[in-house]
């Protein structure tokens, strides 16, 4: 090889030519400004992603994360679960040496920012720091989220967290390179279904080529993400569907903690199984009623598009997006879907 061609492979991809940047939003360039003031300013910041993270979650964090350190600042990236463990299907994420558990988070951080949050409630443990925050930058897309930052920096329109996440680490002067680029491949792709729910913007295919210009394999977070899972999956998301109910527009099962047991399967495996049932040609909403390990049902929910979800989960206490949404039930299931179903009959 001559030195001319290493040359050229060795170089960066120029990922920010005056053509590729990451595209306007709503969020007013003051906003901007002053997050990059904050962040400058600060020795010390504190990241945090709701509960149960997903792909956005987890990604969005510890994406900024990685251009925070870049500029010197100690991290400490957290969620607020009692079973403080990464989903298996997470793992490939990288970043995750800047994680610690909730207890040896900062009690009262300087600076704090929130990823994917659209509530305090769903930061769980953390919720105490969030509210002891000097400064509280909260980075979201969730439209219930009302801001409960000093500074918000949040986009109802934006697919993903992720996108924000993009427009930050541009404005902080990084670069992406590929441990960055997965990190917010895996939030771009997780929340867009990989780029199949009509949150799929012109915005979100630009970023996904800008992340797979730095050499990320979609063919790899793809698998990890959707297309593996332990043997005992296969048999509880039998015995799911082997129950699963069609009534009136509805579809849903459930999946109880025994279920699990029996395979040794954690919760976080279940994330999918909603994917297969909402596929039903019958059915406008579907639901999946999971049991966690606390012995209470953390209820997805998905729409196609006719019903409000979000609005329907929300009653219920939970929230999310019109599509895709989510609540937690202490009632027994069929109190559970008699709730959800009444409140669909009203929506
Ligand atoms: P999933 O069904 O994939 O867990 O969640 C779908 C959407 O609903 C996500 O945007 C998620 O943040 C939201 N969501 C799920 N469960 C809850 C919940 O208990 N409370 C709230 N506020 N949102 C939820
Ligand atoms: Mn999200």
């Amino acid at each position: 090889m001559t030195p001319d061609v290493r040359d050229r492979l060795d170089r960066p991809p120029r990922v920010y030519a005056d053509t590729a940047q990451p595209a306007s939003s709503p969020v007013p360039e003051s906003a901007w400004r002053r997050a990059v003031q904050l962040i400058s300013q600060t020795d010390d910041i504190a990241l945090a992603c709701h509960v149960s993270p997903d792909g956005d979650a987890l990604g969005s964090m510890l994406a900024v994360g990685f251009v925070l350190r870049s500029m010197g600042k100690r991290v400490a990236a957290s969620f607020g679960d009692q079973d403080f463990t990464v989903p298996r299907l997470l793992r490939f994420v990288p970043g995750q040496e800047m994680l610690v558990p909730p207890a040896d988070y900062p009690a009262e951080p300087d600076l704090m920012i929130t990823f994917d949050s659209p509530s305090i409630g769903r930061l769980g443990l953390l919720g105490e720091s969030v509210r002891q925050a000097h400064q509280l930058i909260v980075i979201d897309h969730h439209p219930s989220n009302d801001g409960f930052g000093t500074l918000d920096l949040i986009d109802p329109g934006a697919p993903a967290t992720a996108i924000l996440a993009e427009q930050l680490i541009y404005r902080l002067g990084g670069t992406l390179d590929r441990d960055i680029a997965t990190c917010l491949y895996a939030g771009l792709v997780t929340d867009t279904g990989s780029f199949r729910h009509s949150s799929t913007t012109p915005a979100a295919h630009e970023m996904a080529a800008r992340l797979v210009a730095t050499g990320l394999h979609p063919d790899e977070i793809a698998r990890e993400l959707w297309d593996r899972s332990p043997f005992g999956y296969l048999k509880v998301l039998a015995a799911a569907l082997d129950r699963v109910v069609l009534d009136d527009g509805l579809v849903w099962t459930y999946v109880t903690r025994v279920d699990r047991a029996a395979q040794g399967l954690p919760y976080s495996e279940l994330e999918g199984l909603i994917d297969v049932v909402r596929r039903t040609d019958e059915a406008e909403v579907a639901a999946v009623l999971k049991e966690d390990d606390q012995g209470a049902w953390q209820v997805s929910t998905r729409s196609k598009g006719r019903v409000d979800v979000a609005a329907v989960c929300a009653a219920l206490g939970g929230g999310g997006h019109h599509n895709a949404a989510g609540f937690t039930s202490h009632d027994s299931v069929e109190e559970t879907v008699a709730k959800f179903r009444e409140l669909l009959r009203e929506a």
